[in-house]
């Protein structure tokens, strides 16, 4: 079932929402019964089903699956062999994934009619904002959009981002009203694989386009922090292209230079002095700098659910409280769903997954997630009410009885509202009962299709940009480091760490707790305060060389995570941090350091005892994923 969506439609783009989430249970039944019947010979299938294409036996004997299960098979697609193995349609190339696995990006299989998928997914957005937000066809979007490096796998087929392969796509270049300029970068901007030429040259070409532009955006948040960044390095520079008509001599990229130079057709120094009045700010900061430059924005399209929910504050803070716009939720995996309300508040975000993208399933999750998620160190909100500190230890109990029992997993329309649950994929692209590692929350229907909450993702505990780094990975990164340490002495005895996103780009911050060997109190914590600051950057550089290869790529190619830092604090720092968490409600008993912690109160706490700060002084090495023949 491959559906078009005209967006010039709206109408009739709507009703085909209305139908979808109406008849989601059928529309599901139908495409699970596709996928089968499409693919009962791939080996993968057959090794399970042997050739039958029956929905209950598919349940039954298929068994859900994470990465490293099917990892061989799209390892022996990348490496030459057929498709078939898993998918009857022709696997056209891979995305890479920021999850990871063994410290490279996961790949997944894409196909030709996974791109005309997406391209329904992206279609239905215009009409459901157009709802919203009158006149958007007044006026221009300012989308700062950006492709990644990508590679050629034995096999000869391209593996990269799935942003890239879309952009890169004829589906992209034939948007609805692109060939009517109605966005201000144009596509060879894009398409250039200088991120930093290609930078300068859509602000360069928004900035030009100030007075037509209506909305403003990126992928996610994080994105358009770095261009406001980026800005604030370039603005003059900027302004002396726009006032002498020229472009700068360092934009060599000839797509990017032609492009742009037929936006700046003649000098306008009229713009430029307005521009730089707005940037010099006369006194003020950089407050509301969207709005000011873009006067006419309506609203900031980015993501800016799950971990970028982080950046909320400082992006009302430059957009001056525009609505912020979350307006679809997405992985390489597969393209998932849209919000069908789009004005509302980012925390009230909920995304109505459209039952004709995959076959979804749902496996439960313990009642108290967000609760839970907390004792996992994935997040720490102590600090605020004790109800969203640690879990009392009755609670855990009951819970682990309830864990005991292995639950199903469910279909779309059998979840229930208020519950937990993580996504499964079964998509026409090779991927079947595929746990995605999302979980999401049920928030209520549209129609009979459940809208849910993004949670958060599985396992990780800090994100800046794209990277996704879980425990396991914080833990082995550590364990390298600390082996400078202990020559000369010294112990790491406990670490926590934290996403420091109060400046762009943000980065990670770990505060380690350090003891001498066979040292009194007072000594160690004399020792720590003289810690070496050479060997301490050291180890600041061994954590982010041994992150995956996702961390150091945002890190030195892309440049959207700053330095790690590493805050050594006092002795028994610690404890304080027990103590406060148990006075939090936490259970003395069952309380673990956690490993990420979130709340300003909690980091506070931690800042007060920090006795050196030290930041890595090399870019980590990262080189494009490179898949040895096997
Ligand atoms: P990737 O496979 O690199 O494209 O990453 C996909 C993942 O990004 C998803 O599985 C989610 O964890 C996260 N993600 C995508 N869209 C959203 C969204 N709208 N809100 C929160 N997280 C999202």
């Amino acid at each position: 079932m491959l559906l078009h969506c005209d967006p010039n439609d709206g109408e009739g783009s709507l009703k085909l929402v209305e139908d979808l989430t109406t008849n989601a249970n059928e529309v599901q039944q139908q495409i699970l019964e596709e996928i089968l019947t499409q693919n009962a010979d791939t080996e993968y299938l057959k090794s399970f089903l042997g050739g039958c294409f029956d929905k209950e036996q598919f349940k039954n004997k298929v068994p859900i699956v994470t990465y490293e299960d099917i990892k061989p098979y799209i390892e022996r697609i990348a490496n030459g062999e057929a498709s078939r193995i898993i998918s009857s349609q022709q696997i056209t190339e891979l995305l890479t994934s920021s999850g990871t696995s063994g410290g490279q990006p996961k790949i997944m299989p894409s196909t030709a009619q996974d791109l005309d998928r997406k391209t329904f997914l992206y279609n239905l957005l215009v009409p459901v904002m157009n709802q919203y937000v009158d006149g958007l066809d007044q006026g221009k979007g300012m989308y700062l959009l950006f492709i990644k490096p990508e590679i050629r796998t034995p096999s000869g087929l391209m593996a990269r981002p799935v942003l890239t392969s879309y952009y890169k796509s004829c589906n992209f270049r034939n948007r609805p009203f692109n060939r009517f300029n109605v966005y201000t970068s144009p596509d060879e901007t894009i398409l250039c694989s200088d991120c930093r030429q290609s930078m300068y040259c859509q602000l360069l070409c928004g900035l030009i386009q100030r007075d037509e532009v209506l909305r403003v955006g990126a992928v996610f948040a994080s994105a358009l922090l770095r261009a406001i960044k980026f800005l604030e390095d370039y603005w003059q520079e900027l302004c002396s292209n726009i006032r002498t008509g020229h472009v700068s001599d360092w934009i060599t990229d000839p797509g990017c230079r032609n492009a742009v130079s037929d936006i700046l057709r003649q000098p306008n120094s009229e713009l430029a002095h307005l521009i730089e009045s707005e940037c010099i700010g006369n006194g003020k900061s950089w407050e509301g700098i969207i709005k000011r430059l873009w006067p006419r924005t309506k609203y900031v399209d980015v993501i800016v659910t799950g971990s970028m929910a982080q950046y909320i504050p400082t992006l009302d803070f430059y957009s001056g409280g525009l609505p912020l716009v979350s307006t679809m939720y997405a992985s390489s995996e597969c393209y998932f769903g849209i919000n069908l309300k789009p004005l509302s508040e980012p925390s009230d975000v909920s995304y109505t997954l459209l039952p004709n993208m995959a076959y979804f399933e749902f496996l439960p999750v313990e009642r108290n997630h967000d609760q839970a998620a907390v004792t996992q160190g994935i997040q720490c909100n102590g600090g605020g009410s004790d109800r969203n500190g640690l879990r009392r230890e009755e609670e855990e109990e009951e819970e682990e009885e309830e864990e005991e029992e292995e639950e199903e997993a469910v279909d779309l329309v059998q979840v229930k509202p208020g519950h937990y649950y993580e996504l499964v994929v079964t998509t026409f692209t090779g991927l079947y009962r595929y746990r995605v590692g999302d979980i999401l929350k049920v928030t209520g229907f549209h129609n009979n299709a459940p809208q849910f909450r993004f949670v958060h993702r599985l396992n990780v505990v800090l994100s800046i940009d794209t990277d996704k780094t879980n425990e396991e990975d914080l833990l082995k990164a550590v364990t390298q480091a600390k082996l400078l340490l202990e020559p000369l002495g010294f112990l790491l005895t406990e670490y926590t760490s934290y996403a420091d996103t109060c400046s762009i780009p943000g980065h990670y911050v770990l505060f380690w707790e350090l003891k001498m060997k066979g040292n009194g109190n007072q000594q160690q914590q004399q020792q720590a305060a003289e810690l070496n600051p050479s060997i301490m950057e050291e180890c600041c550089s061994t954590v982010e060389q041994s992150l995956d290869s996702v961390y150091r790529r945002c890190r030195s190619k892309d440049r959207s995570i700053g330095p790690l830092e590493i805050r050594v604090v006092q002795h028994g720092t610690f404890d304080a941090l027990m103590d406060f968490c148990v006075s939090q409600g936490s259970s003395v008993n069952q309380y673990k350091t956690p490993r990420c912690i979130k709340s300003e109160k909690t980091i506070e706490l931690l800042d007060s005892r920090v006795v050196g700060r030290f930041f890595s002084k090399k870019t980590p090495h990262w080189e494009p994923y490179r898949m040895e023949a096997k």
